[in-house]
């Protein structure tokens, strides 16, 4: 494993996840870190016990490090962290050998106009890598995450990367190629979020015909309906004690999220040819439900809120 690693993007995912290889990686390693918010670098600094580092911009932390990680909100975001001709990663004269990851969800477009950079100015020194992540906040914490990477089974980095990306998760798929590890990502929370709309029109139509939810939920849990939006996250408040239904939706997957993730997979989808029934449809409920100040921040189960639903 890399004796530097470089990070970029201390959020709400990134935070947690540096600090799994902070614990798990040998002390030697040495860790170059940077946020445009200031206090976020400095208390991990504080906390690293003289392994971790702050740097002033992406492009330092490319000079200081073997391997660069991204976590950030928006291709945007990311396009500027690689891509700016003064402080981006590739303005670094030392890329050369080096592997960079970004792991935002962000749409292909954007992530294969870095890898496209990359190539164009390195040839094939540097390693440009898609490797978004499932399980929210607290598989970060956890070390649980799923990593969807852009690569082939056959990738020469794959053994390496696996053994990196272990630390912070537990399945780390290779998903054939540049950029298709975030069309995993986009299909996932696609298939996710109609679900999660399902869920919650289905469990409306039982409760205002004088179904007892909690009935209708075992019926789901063990009939074709059965899915892990209402086994583990389920919508109605009450029914799963520990989903963020139950806790006046606080926690989880923000609904903003729902909506910038469901609204790539819509484009993509367009992109490619592949026809969506309910694609509109399904955005029009999300970007509903952030417009609405009942869901706005909440977690996405939200929709089953802003859908109408019952709540006692
Ligand atoms: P976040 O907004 O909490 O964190 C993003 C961080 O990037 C912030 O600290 C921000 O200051 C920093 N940043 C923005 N622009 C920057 C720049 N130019 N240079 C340096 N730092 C910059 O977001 P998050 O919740 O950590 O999510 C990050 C990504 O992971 C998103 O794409 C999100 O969709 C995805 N994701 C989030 C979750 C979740 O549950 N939060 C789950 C899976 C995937």
């Amino acid at each position: 494993l890399p004796k530097s690693i470089g990070w970029i993007g201390l959020g709400l995912m990134g935070n947690p996840m540096i600090r799994n290889l902070l614990k798990k990686m040998s002390e030697d390693t040495q860790f170059y870190i940077h946020d445009v918010v200031r206090e976020s670098v400095d208390k991990l600094v504080e906390e690293g016990n003289g392994r971790v580092h702050a740097c002033e911009s992406s492009v330092e932390v490319a000079d200081k490090s073997d391997l660069i990680i991204s976590m950030l909100p928006e291709g945007r975001h990311v396009k500027t962290v690689y891509l700016d001709e003064k402080t981006g990663v590739l303005a670094s004269p030392t890329l050369s050998g080096k592997t960079l990851l970004d792991c935002s969800t962000i749409d292909t477009a954007s992530s294969l106009a870095v890898r496209d950079a990359c190539k164009a100015k390195y040839n094939d020194s540097v390693d440009f890598y898609d490797a978004p992540v499932s399980g929210g906040v607290v598989g970060a914490e956890k070390g649980t995450l799923t990593f969807m990477l852009g690569c082939s089974t056959s990738d020469p980095n794959l053994p390496f990367l696996t053994s990196l990306l272990s630390l912070m998760g537990g399945n780390i798929f290779p998903c054939g190629g540049a950029s298709l590890g975030l069309t995993a990502k986009l299909c996932n929370n696609y298939c996710s979020g109609l679900i999660a709309i399902a869920v919650s029109e289905a469990m409306n139509i039982g409760i205002k015909s004088g179904m007892d939810p909690r009935v209708l939920a075992n019926v789901f849990h063990t009939s074709t309906a059965q899915s892990a939006i209402c086994d583990d996250w389920c919508p109605v408040p009450g029914l799963t004690p520990s989903a963020p239904a139950s806790n006046n939706y606080a926690g989880g997957f923000r609904v903003e999220l729902m909506k910038k993730d469901f609204a790539l997979a819509v484009d993509t989808a367009e992109r490619v040819g592949a026809e969506l029934a309910l694609g509109r449809e399904g955005l029009g409920v999300y970007e509903g439900a952030c417009g609405d100040e009942r869901c706005r921040g909440l977690d996405s189960r939200v929709v089953y809120r802003f859908l109408g639903g019952e709540e006692e």
